[in-house]
């Protein structure tokens, strides 16, 4: 099922992202903690593509058991950056081959020693290239891309970074994800940018809840997300103690996605760093919210 398809209404989703292992001797439990995931019954789930350097040679097989097993729409990521044109076209032959029908476009960020980490040879600049090859794939994929609420850290200004979302967009996005966002104040300016912009299509909000001191560290150095002072309180008071810090980070992270909910806001991905546990509290959490959907 395509994810357009899920989020175009009025009603509220839940969805979930997931990583594949980083070492092939980690498969079957990372398979294990996904499939927990996906029992959940979320209204999609992503599988994330080689992120921090890891590997990705098992996104594809993630996604494709997952979708299987359970049911759930599976998006499939891809980065290009770090690749060769050819290591592009078969990775998306791979997918066709899959089943997959929903591909996040993303550039990724380049790993010092991949394939192509010589800039004059790169044969992808932007994740706007990769959009245009996979609307010229002959296969009608679903596409979304990554936004940035508190812009790109690369970008020069929110002017800037709009122009390029909008660039994306028009390539070919079917829908758009956000970074995640601490400050639900944030996204709603974002999206009044964007919705001026010209950018009319879904937008799904990230949300990452934060259920250990050490997490929101390698979280802010990888978004540069701002930290209400709130939360800085909550991780203050409770980063000590692995239990509390865990609960408080659901609460908070719960508190984000019902106000995005009340403010019309109808879709939601979690973050979930394959954690079943904190998966199933925050939809537990939801659930009157979510009426029958996910
Ligand atoms: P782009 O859209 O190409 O944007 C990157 C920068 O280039 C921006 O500053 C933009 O304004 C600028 N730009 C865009 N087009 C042009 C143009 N034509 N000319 C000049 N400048 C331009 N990384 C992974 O490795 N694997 C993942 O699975 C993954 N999943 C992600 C999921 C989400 C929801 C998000 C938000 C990020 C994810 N990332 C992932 C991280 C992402 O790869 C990085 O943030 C990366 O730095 C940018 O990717 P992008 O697709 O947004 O790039």
């Amino acid at each position: 099922m395509q994810i357009s398809e899920i989020i175009h209404g009025d009603v509220p989703s839940l969805s979930f992202e997931v990583f594949p292992p980083k070492v092939d001797s980690a498969f079957e439990s990372v398979k294990d903690a996904a499939g927990q995931i996906a029992a959940l019954r979320p209204a999609f789930m992503s599988v994330t593509y080689g992120a921090g350097g890891g590997t990705s040679r098992y996104t594809l097989d993630l996604a494709k058991s997952l979708g299987e097993e359970y049911g759930v729409p599976m998006l499939a990521h891809l980065t290009c950056v770090s690749s060769t044109k050819e290591t592009v076209h078969a990775r998306i032959e791979d997918m066709k081959a899959a089943g997959i029908e929903n591909v996040m476009a993303l550039r990724g960020d380049l790993v010092p020693g991949t394939e192509n980490d010589d800039r004059s040879k790169w044969d992808y600049r932007h994740a706007v290239d990769l959009v245009r090859e996979l609307k010229e794939s002959g296969t009608d994929f679903c596409i979304g891309g990554a936004c940035y609420p508190e812009i790109h850290p690369e970008s020069t200004d929110s002017r800037e970074d709009v122009k390029y979302l909008k660039e994306k967009v028009d390539a070919g996005c079917d829908f758009l994800t956000t970074q995640m966002f601490f400050d639900n104040d944030l996204f709603y300016n974002f999206l009044y940018r964007i919705r001026e912009a010209g950018i009319t299509v879904p937008v799904v909000a990230g949300i990452m809840p934060i259920t250990n001191a050490g997490q929101l560290d390698r979280a802010i150095k990888l978004s540069g997300s701002f930290i209400p002072r709130r939360f800085k309180a909550l991780v203050d008071r409770f980063g000590g103690s692995a239990d509390a810090m865990k609960q408080a980070g659901i609460a908070y992270a719960t508190d984000q996605i019902i106000d995005l909910f009340a403010n019309g806001i109808t879709n939601v991905h979690v973050y979930s760093m394959n954690k079943p546990d904190v998966a199933a509290s925050i939809k537990g959490n939801l659930t009157c919210i979510l009426g029958n959907k996910a």
